[in-house]
């Protein structure tokens, strides 16, 4: 609903462009296209409709360990890059903000062709968000400086420098805008990036490579290796010459790459893995307001989202008026062609992960959850799965502890607000949590009792650029975005001068 308003203060609604060919498809590494050493490519798919986009050349150990040289060489001492004035590598980020909205209705296209997110949002939301931290970092890079700290008889400065190498590797979600909130603050802090898509969806950090070497970035600086996990991913992680490590995707790879990242040369790591987040909604709410966002929450994205709002507490005497209108916001949801601007839910990203998602909604049902509307596939042999809605849910069923990452809303009910949030915290993850509340009091209360990096009270996924983003528990390590990211990609020295005489 969100992105249809935005789009009414435009005079029409943007349309896709028509893609011809994919003109970046190889390695970018020191800033040119380059095959892999193996000759080895992969396929990417439309998930709309299963057909082929075109071949993408992999990347394998051998492959990332040419990037990481290259970035090696770009950021060392008395490097061009390393030597720059601040305020022009923050001038080249502007620029390459500049040119992702020169291209916007191009890289929207290619984003919602890789992952099936609907058009609208890939215009609005992951462009909008990219450009933005793009923008939002070129502004930290001339402001990023240490202290002067007089101690006794010694001066005492600290000075920040970039890490060096930092390897990102990133989810199939949000492509673009993971692309950009990693290498946005490792650029603005003078580091290099080596950056593996996911091999589901490598497209869009391909054609910003392109961009990279327009907006006047020196070789080497980033770096974009598609390929697999087990064996590009693997290569980053376990690299002696990475210095730095940024992770977006499940829990699990979360833990290869920590326990890798230890067992090589201890590289600093930041984590940003799942969630199960709980939405606490008190009788005492804006009822439609709820309803609404707690829903965006769940079905945003297909669902396939680390912050999808996956239980939804709900007060008890409200519950059952909350459950009916959750049904009929449901219905609103337009299932069709991603590429058509109307629509406003795609295909999920691929049969894997489809079969997953059923899988839970079947558990669901065996386990005694309600299923009040969806539950299905849509059509035959598609990857599209209807909205659905699981009323009393159990806090012991599948649905309520994994995540499911579909469109799947769970929705629970409680009689205390001690129950809710001891329900809420009860969950070995804690990245997002929302409050739906008009009591001021309640709203505070509630935020600080909750154990997740970020807490939205009367909204959902309002996520900025400003504003620190990562998880308590098992949901990660260490904080993406806002000014605390710039911490994650520098080092502090300390110098300490002793004066020959104190005045
Ligand atoms: P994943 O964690 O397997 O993949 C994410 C990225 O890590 C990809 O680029 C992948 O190639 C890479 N990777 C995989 N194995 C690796 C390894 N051993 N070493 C280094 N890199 C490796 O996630 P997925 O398979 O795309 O999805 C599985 C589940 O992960 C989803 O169902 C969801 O629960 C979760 N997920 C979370 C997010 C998020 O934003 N937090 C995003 C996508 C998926």
């Amino acid at each position: 609903a969100d992105v249809v308003e935005q789009s009414m203060f435009h005079d029409a609604l943007p349309q896709p462009v028509k893609v011809q060919e994919i003109r970046h498809s190889k390695l970018f590494i020191n800033n040119e296209w380059q095959r892999s050493c193996s000759g080895r490519t992969f396929p990417t798919f439309n998930p709309a409709t299963g057909g082929k986009i075109c071949d993408v050349e992999e990347a394998d150990k051998e492959d990332v360990d040419r990037a990481v040289q290259a970035a090696k060489a770009a950021v060392q001492r008395g490097s061009v890059w390393r030597r720059m004035d601040a305020s022009r590598r923050g001038g080249m980020l502007h620029k390459l903000a500049d040119l992702m909205e020169r291209d916007r209705l191009l890289l929207a296209t290619l984003e919602t062709l890789d992952t099936g997110k609907p058009f609208l949002q890939s215009f609005f939301v992951d462009l909008d968000g990219s450009i933005k931290t793009l923008r939002y970092y070129a502004g930290w890079a001339d402001k990023i400086h240490g202290k002067s700290l007089p101690v006794g008889d010694f001066m005492c400065l600290t000075k920040h420098e970039p890490v060096g190498v930092c390897g990102a590797i990133i989810p199939w979600n949000f492509p673009l805008l993971m692309f950009t909130w990693k290498i946005a603050p490792a650029l603005s802090c003078g580091n290099t990036v080596v950056i593996k898509p996911a091999e589901q969806t490598p497209l869009t950090a391909l054609h910003v490579g392109s961009l990279i070497k327009e907006a006047g970035f020196p070789p080497g600086v980033v770096n974009i290796v598609p390929g697999f996990g087990p064996t590009a991913g693997a290569a980053i992680t376990n690299h002696m010459d990475v210095d730095k490590v940024a992770f977006t995707g499940s829990m699990e790879v979360g833990q290869l790459i920590n326990e890798a990242a230890a067992k090589s040369n201890l590289k600093r790591v930041t984590l940003e893995l799942g969630g199960k987040n709980p939405s606490i909604v008190f009788a005492d709410c804006n009822l439609q307001l709820a309803v609404e966002e707690t829903q965006k929450g769940a079905f945003y994205n297909q669902g396939q989202c680390c912050t999808a709002a996956s239980r939804v507490f709900v007060e008890e005497s409200i519950y059952e008026e909350f459950v009916r209108c959750s049904i009929q916001n449901a219905k609103k949801t337009v299932i069709g062609d991603p590429l058509d601007p109307q629509t406003t839910q795609g295909p999920q990203i691929d049969r894997l992960h489809f079969d997953k998602i059923m899988d839970l909604i079947e558990s669901g049902k065996k386990e005694g959850a309600k299923l009040e509307c969806g539950g299905a596939a849509v059509g035959e042999k598609s990857l599209f799965i209807q909205p659905t809605i699981f009323s009393g849910v159990k806090d012991h069923m599948r649905i309520a502890k994994e995540e499911i990452f579909g469109p799947v809303q769970c929705i629970f009910s409680f009689k205390s607000q001690q129950e809710a949030i001891k329900r809420a915290n009860s969950s070995q993850y804690g990245l997002v949590s929302a409050v739906f509340t008009t009591s001021m009091d309640r709203a505070l209360s509630v935020s600080a009792a909750l154990e997740t990096g970020t807490v939205w009270v009367n909204c959902y996924n309002a996520l900025h650029a400003q504003m620190p983003f990562g998880g308590y528990k098992m949901s990660g390590i260490g904080r993406e975005l806002g000014e605390y990211a710039l911490a994650e990609y520098s080092e502090v020295k300390a110098v300490t001068i002793k004066l020959s005489e104190t005045i």
